[in-house]
């Protein structure tokens, strides 16, 4: 059980951030969601989950493109036994058309957030005496794909970043791994099917396997309670000598 620790969750108001949050505190965990808004159902939201699952859940307002703000938030926490570096963005366009300033927006949430909460949560880490970091990377932190050369540089470098603090942190009851997923069903995702349907004249189960799963081997999403399932499993005593090292949860796509 996780009863008595305290995770910190970035981007965690909708998608895989409050999937992870929500095994987190079905292990019995204190959660802290975050993201950028401060509307009163982002509060309502971390409210119910304390309540569903009898541990403590709180909102803080972040945003993870500002070093400042990263830092904030887990100073704000006041404990952080656990840190998802979760929050990240997309933009897909080729380099020579990339918007400088998406390339810099990815760059500084999709990777420098993990280094500011990973620097302000270490020292609470070292005092706990007990710690895991683990980041949401993506299969694109493995493999690339065209278009996404923000996306994919930044996960990429979330991955080595890993292993980087995986190292420095070695020889402490500390763990820092990293989570590729694959393509997962969020609603962001399930929002989409709709608009493929009717642009390829095709019915939701073409488009899920012809057009959206085409490098997803097992032709099935991986789903946010995977997800949350697998990050519960870093936190645990059976993962304690597993660091600096990369799970992928993306049905088969980097086998291939
Ligand atoms: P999502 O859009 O549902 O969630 C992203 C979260 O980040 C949201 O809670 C959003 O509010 C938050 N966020 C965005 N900008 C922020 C900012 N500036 N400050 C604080 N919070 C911010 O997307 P998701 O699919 O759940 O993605 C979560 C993570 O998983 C991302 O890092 C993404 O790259 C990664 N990922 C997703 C997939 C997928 O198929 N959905 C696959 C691989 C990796």
């Amino acid at each position: 059980s996780l009863k008595g620790k305290t995770a910190v969750i970035t981007g965690s108001n909708s998608g895989i951030g409050l999937g992870v949050a929500r095994e987190l505190a079905r292990a019995g965990a204190d959660v802290v969601l975050n993201s950028f808004t401060d509307r009163p159902e982002d509060h309502a939201l971390a409210a119910a989950l304390g309540a569903e699952f009898g541990v403590t859940a709180r909102y803080i307002k972040a945003d993870m493109s500002q070093g400042a703000e990263c830092r904030a938030l887990v100073a704000q926490a006041g404990r952080c036994d656990i840190l998802v570096n979760n929050a990240g963005i997309q933009h897909v366009a080729p380099v020579d058309q990339f918007p400088v300033e998406k390339w810099d927006a990815i760059i500084a949430i999709n990777l420098s957030s993990a280094f500011h909460t990973t620097a302000a949560a270490l020292p609470l880490m070292r005092a706990a005496g007990w710690g895991r970091v683990v980041n949401i990377a993506s299969a694109h932190g493995l493999t690339a794909s065209p278009f996404k050369s923000a996306y994919v540089a930044a996960k990429h470098g979330i991955v080595g970043f890993t292993k980087t603090v995986a190292l420095e942190t070695a020889e402490e009851p500390i763990t820092c791994n990293a989570i590729c997923p694959g393509y997962v069903l969020t609603p962001l995702v399930e929002a989409q099917i709709p608009d493929q349907m009717k642009v390829h004249g095709m019915d939701r189960e073409t488009v899920i396997r012809e057009v959206m799963l085409t490098r997803q081997p097992s032709k099935q999403f991986a789903t946010v309670e995977q997800l949350g399932g697998t990050t519960v499993f870093l936190c645990a005593e059976a993962a304690a000598q597993i660091t600096g090292t990369t799970i992928s949860v993306d049905g088969g796509w980097t086998a291939l």
